[in-house]
């Protein structure tokens, strides 16, 4: 078979590796994973790579991925504060949604009556971090009305952090999530099973053992498939870090200077460029561009190869010192980063092939 390219292949054996690696270390200290699925776009193929591992719940930020997975028979967690617009389809595509508006709850509540179900609630507290979440001392009044709505089930508590306000998870801010927990189990008389610790920024807690006792569940993406934890960015011992290689082709090889000829104004992305002189070098122009991938992310295997840049569909490359003999038509290969991988799983022109299938 003739591959198409721009492509990312994507190696599930090492998927389901990382996958079991994760889910021993968390299992070991009573926490149960979620995988997130939405870096991949919940690709059926990978969620079923993570399935083979045991991970027996996923979480997307999308109804759409979610809805993608709906025969898949496990734990189905919506991780983006719902829309009001979009209840009916939350409640008939996840078993539990992560909250922080009395409004969409009721919204919620009504969509969940029609279906003739009950849907499972986990109130969001913002520890510090600034992106969703009730504030601390709205949690009380909250909960309060909270268990009042019909065909709602509040399940627990949890917390998002590292993503907007770069705050890391620690024993302090989490410690209070498991003190509201109790706190409002003696107030209410009511059970809350889970305590949902934040994302693959809470790993490192777990690798290094100071995760407080109480949080039993954390929402992990980038962890299973880049392996690695994102609070200070450690790799997890034993897993692999490149299940995904995106592959690019050659289709301009030629020596060319490295500082352009004539005036120079803006790139094509308004950006006044700049450029360090280092004489005639042989580039190599790659059909891949900004529509299908983040630049920043992008690290070439061959260790020998540098990115001079990219626009919207060429990445240029400086293969000067490269010890293959490049030629048009040939392929090379880059290891990609979380913010990468999502542009290039998200594009419509990056082919997806899967290797090392299981089933
Ligand atoms: C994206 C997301 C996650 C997963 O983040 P990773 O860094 O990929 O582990 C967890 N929780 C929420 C609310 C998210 O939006």
């Amino acid at each position: 078979m003739n591959k198409i390219y721009p492509c990312v292949e994507i190696d599930l054996e090492k998927i389901t590796h990382n996958a079991k690696i994760i889910l021993d270390l968390c299992n070991k200290k009573q926490i149960v994973v979620a995988a997130v699925s939405k870096v991949f776009c919940a690709s059926k193929h990978i969620a079923e790579a993570m399935l083979q591992a045991g991970v027996t719940g996923f979480a997307d930020a999308r109804i759409s991925n979610l809805k993608k997975l709906k025969d898949l028979s496990c734990n189905k967690l919506m991780i983006r504060i719902p829309m009001i617009s979009e209840a009916a389809e939350v409640v008939r595509y996840s078993d539990t949604s992560l909250n922080s508006e009395l409004a969409t709850i009721k919204a919620l509540s009504l969509a969940a009556k029609e279906l003739n179900k009950t849907h499972n609630i986990i109130l969001m507290v913002d520890l510090g971090d600034l992106r969703e979440g009730v504030l601390i001392k709205d949690v009380i009044s909250t909960v309060e009305e909270i268990i009042k709505i019909d065909n709602i089930k509040l399940i627990g508590l949890g917390t998002n952090l590292t993503c907007y306000g770069g705050v890391i998870p620690d024993r302090e801010n989490l410690g209070i999530l498991i003190k509201l927990k109790s706190d409002l189990e003696k107030t209410f008389g009511i059970t809350l099973p889970v305590v949902s610790g934040g994302n693959s920024s809470s790993l490192y807690m777990v690798m290094n053992d100071t995760m407080p006792e109480g949080i039993n569940q954390l929402r992990i993406g980038e962890s299973i498939v880049l392996g690695r934890e994102t609070a200070y960015g450690v790799s997890v011992p034993n897993c692999y870090e490149d299940a995904f290689i995106l592959k690019g082709e050659i289709i301009e090889l030629k020596s060319k200077a490295t500082i352009p000829t004539g005036n120079i104004g803006m790139d094509a992305f308004g950006n006044k460029p700049s450029f360090e002189d280092k004489g005639i070098r042989k580039r190599a122009i790659v059909a891949v561009g900004r529509q299908d991938i983040r630049l920043e992310g992008l690290t070439p295997v061959d260790t020998d190869i540098r990115i001079f840049g990219a626009s919207s569909d060429h990445l240029i490359l400086d293969v000067t010192d490269s010890k293959r003999e490049l030629t048009v038509g040939d392929i090379v290969d880059f290891n990609i980063d979380y913010g990468c991988l999502l542009s290039a799983m998200t594009s419509s022109y990056v082919e997806k092939y899967y290797k090392n299938s299981k089933i």
